[in-house]
C-alpha cells in the first residue's frame, strides 16, 4: 500500500499512428490537488478520460485507491467534468442536479441544497441553466460531478474562457473541496499560472510524454531567486565563483551564467568580477516566473 490515491504505470493511448498519452507514469498523492499541465494537443483530457473509465487505454496500468483500479468501483468514486458539462438549459440548477441524483440511485434534496450552496449556486431559485453566464456552468458542472460523493475529482481546463472572476469563484470551489471535503483533485490546465495558486502538485506533459512531475515546494525551489551574470569570458567567471564559494551555479548559454541563491552576495560578486579584470554585459537578480519555468520544460516557445 502507498499514499496515493491515483498511480498510473506507463499508461498509453494510441490512436492510428498517433501516442495521444505515450507511457506515462503518474503519482496523485491522497488529498492533493494535483494539476496537469501541457499545451493544447499535450494528451490531458485522453489521460483524464482513461482515468474516468470514458477511454480504453491501449496499455499500461491505473491503480485507483491503492489498489488495482477496477471499473465498477471507480463510477462512484470518481466524479468527472471533462469538456463541456452536460446540463439541460431548460430547466433549473436544483432540477439538473436532481436529475443526475435520481439516475444515479443517490437523490437526497438536502444534499443537493449543499451541493449549490458548495458551489455559490443557492441563490439562483427559478432561473433556468440556459440563462446561466460561463462561470456559472462550470460551477454547476462541478456540482454535477460532486453526485455520489466522490473520492477523486477530475476536472478538464475548468478555467478555460473564463473571466477574472469566474476563474476566482473557480478557484474558491476547488480550495473549499480540498480544504472542507479533503478531496482529491486532478485538474488541467494549458497554463500553469492558473494553477499556481491551488495545486499542491504538478505533472507536465508534453506530446503525450511525462516531462517532470514535481511537488509545489520543489516547483518554487526551480524557480528560486538567482543572479544571473552575462559575459563573453564564461569560464573566468565560473573560475571566480567558484573561487569565491558561490556554490551551484549553471551555464545556460556562451554568456550566460547563473547563481542559484547567493542573492545577496550581488554586489560582492560584480565587485569581485570587476577586480579580477572580467568584463561583463550585464549582472542582475531575477526569478524565472513559473510560466517561464514551464514553457522551458516544454520546449520553449514555439
Ligand atoms: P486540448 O487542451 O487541446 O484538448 P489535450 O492536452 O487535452 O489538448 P488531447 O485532447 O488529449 O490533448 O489530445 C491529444 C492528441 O490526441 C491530440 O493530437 C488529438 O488530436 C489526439 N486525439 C484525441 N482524441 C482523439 C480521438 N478520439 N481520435 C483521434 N485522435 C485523438
Amino acid at each position: 500500500m502507498n499514499d496515493y490515491l491515483l498511480q498510473t504505470v506507463g499508461l498509453t493511448k494510441v490512436y492510428g499512428q498517433q501516442r495521444a498519452v505515450d507511457s506515462l507514469s503518474l503519482h496523485v498523492p491522497k488529498g492533493a490537488i494535483y494539476g496537469l499541465i501541457g499545451r493544447n494537443g499535450a494528451g490531458k483530457t485522453t489521460f483524464m478520460k482513461m482515468i474516468a473509465g470514458l477511454a480504453q487505454p491501449t496499455s499500461g496500468e491505473i491503480r485507483l485507491f491503492g489498489t488495482d483500479g477496477e471499473a465498477d468501483s471507480r463510477q462512484h468514486r470518481i466524479g468527472a467534468l471533462i469538456e463541456a458539462p452536460g446540463i439541460y438549459g431548460d430547466i433549473t440548477a436544483f432540477d439538473n442536479l436532481k436529475m443526475k441524483a435520481i439516475a444515479m440511485g443517490v437523490y437526497n434534496k438536502d444534499k443537493i441544497n449543499e451541493l449549490l450552496s458548495l458551489v455559490g449556486l443557492s441563490d439562483t431559485g427559478s432561473k433556468k441553466t440556459g440563462k446561466f453566464s460561463l462561470g456559472m456552468k462550470q460551477r454547476l458542472g462541478i456540482a454535477m460531478s460532486l453526485i455520489g460523493t466522490p473520492d477523486l475529482l477530475i476536472l478538464d481546463e475548468p478555467i478555460n474562457g473564463l473571466d477574472p472572476q469566474g476563474i476566482i469563484e473557480i478557484r474558491g470551489v476547488i480550495e473549499k473541496l480540498s480544504r472542507e471535503y479533503q478531496m482529491t483533485i486532478l485538474i488541467s490546465s494549458h497554463i500553469l499560472d492558473e494553477l499556481a495558486r491551488i495545486a499542491t502538485h504538478y505533472g507536465m506533459i508534453h506530446q503525450g510524454r511525462l516531462v517532470q512531475e514535481l511537488s509545489r515546494q520543489e516547483l518554487l525551489d526551480k524557480c528560486a531567486e538567482c543572479v544571473e551574470i552575462q559575459s563573453e569570458a564564461v569560464q573566468e567567471v565560473c573560475l571566480a565563483l567558484e573561487e569565491m564559494g558561490c556554490g551551484a551555479y549553471e551555464v545556460c548559454d556562451d554568456v550566460t551564467v547563473r547563481v542559484n541563491g547567493c542573492c545577496e552576495r550581488v554586489g560582492e560578486i560584480n565587485l569581485a568580477l570587476a577586480e579580477r579584470g572580467i568584463l561583463l554585459r550585464g549582472i542582475t537578480v531575477r526569478q524565472e516566473s513559473l510560466e517561464e519555468y514551464f514553457v522551458n520544460m516544454t520546449g520553449g516557445a514555439e
